[in-house]
């Protein structure tokens, strides 16, 4: 296959959902990609922070493969020993009683607002059934967390969306306290805004929206799609905020590169879902449980996390080395860069020089696989810096 065949491919057979960079990646190992003519990259992007182990981890691959070999499916009507086991290990790891499998974050997203709004219908009725998300927030593409996303550019075209949704601006709680009613069932939100802009919740106005949301039965959901997983150098972003939410929605990263959502709730809503209230063909796919298994044994672990924090700090060091960076808003390897100059523009040009990187509203976003190492980040800061020198000296031009 030549590059040009393949982009041509794509052209004529593929929706046109997303803008591509101008690159058909053959394979990969570690932080390293190749694309079809044999060109190499460094990823710092990891097909946004799913590959938290880079590209084709050994134990991993291995995992993988041995579960395909011995059995690759069931259906949720048979017990499955690889998804009992995930399952035990993430509710010991964070604290929080059950688990519900789907396949991507925005299903785990759905599945933890349907549990919210049925544990309210349960006890208080129908009417109270109405969740607050927060102004910036991405939580899905279907047409129910089109509606929990709070950014005006997603409500369009696909009328009617579903209902019960309200937005309030981050930081402030008397506005989130205002917003609230009788009708108010939960609040969700991303303690990190990933799509939004690596925008950093602040740590005291998370501390006392949850105080205040217990204190009401108002249930918290904490979207952990992109913030999971090791990504903040903690398993969970919630570690580093010090809370315990009622719902965690976790995918991304969990299965290192094969697609899994999951909805993590604590022990007041153990019962809530009941036969036939909610289910996935592919949830709990033993092939993508048995990756996952893999991810958590090597992520879950304080050496490697603390070695996440470490080559977090040490890569933001390097970027405000940088005179065009203005600023870096970082939690672990979740990074986005402020920089002088159109970020769309610079990405571009980084994967043109051989670094994959993406945006974030108008900052540079890295989200690295978890094991780069401090020279693969040497070698990706060599090419961001002669990237924005060329973007800065020149006027360029790119076709989008
Ligand atoms: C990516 C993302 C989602 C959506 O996940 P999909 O797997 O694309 O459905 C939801 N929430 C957050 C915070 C995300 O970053």
């Amino acid at each position: 296959m030549t590059p040009n065949h393949t982009k041509q491919l794509d052209q004529n057979y593929i929706m046109h959902t997303y803008g591509r960079y101008d690159v058909a990646l053959a394979r990969g190992k570690g932080v390293v990609a190749y694309d079809e003519e044999g060109k190499k990259y460094i990823d710092v992007s990891s097909g946004i922070g799913v590959n938290c182990l880079g590209y084709c981890d050994e134990g991993w691959v291995a995992a993988v493969t041995k579960q395909a070999q011995t059995i690759q499916h069931m259906s949720n009507y048979f017990y499955s020993e690889q998804a009992g086991t995930l399952a035990e290990k993430l509710c010991t790891l964070t604290g929080m009683s059950k688990i519900c499998f789907g396949n991507s974050g925005a299903e785990a997203n759905e599945c933890a607002i349907k549990i919210a709004r049925k544990y309210s219908f349960d006890k208080y009725g129908a009417e109270r059934n109405e969740i607050i998300t927060l102004c910036n927030s991405f939580h899905g593409r279907t047409v129910t967390t089109l509606s929990a996303t709070g950014q005006d550019v997603f409500h369009n075209y696909f009328f009617p969306f579903t209902e019960g949704f309200s937005y309030v601006e981050a930081g402030d709680i008397d506005v989130l306290k205002n917003a609230v009613s009788g009708k108010t069932c939960a609040v969700m939100l991303e303690l990190i805004q990933g799509e939004g802009g690596v925008n950093i919740l602040d740590k005291d106005y998370v501390a006392v929206l949850f105080d205040f949301c217990q204190s009401q039965d108002i249930l918290v959901i904490v979207d952990e799609v992109q913030t999971g997983v090791g990504r903040t150098g903690k398993l969970f972003a919630c570690e580093n905020y010090g809370v315990k939410p009622d719902l965690m929605t976790v995918a991304k990263g969990i299965g290192g590169g094969l697609p899994m959502g999951i909805c993590l709730c604590g022990e007041k809503l153990s019962g809530v879902m009941t036969p036939s209230t909610h289910g996935s063909t592919f949830g709990a796919n033993p092939v993508v449980c048995a990756g996952a298994n893999y991810v958590l044994d090597t992520v879950a672990n304080e050496e490697f996390l603390a070695r996440v924090r470490e080559k977090g700090d040490y890569l933001e060091r390097k970027l405000r080395e940088l005179p065009q960076v203005k600023g870096v808003r970082r939690m672990g390897l979740m990074v986005g860069i402020e920089i002088d100059g159109d970020a769309h523009e610079i990405a571009v040009k980084c994967v043109e020089n051989g670094l994959l990187i993406i945006t974030a509203k108008d900052v540079l976003r890295m989200l690295p696989p978890l094991i780069i190492t401090k020279e693969e980040i040497d070698e990706a800061i060599t090419i961001l810096k002669t990237t924005l020198e060329e973007c800065t000296t020149h006027e360029t031009s790119f076709e989008a």
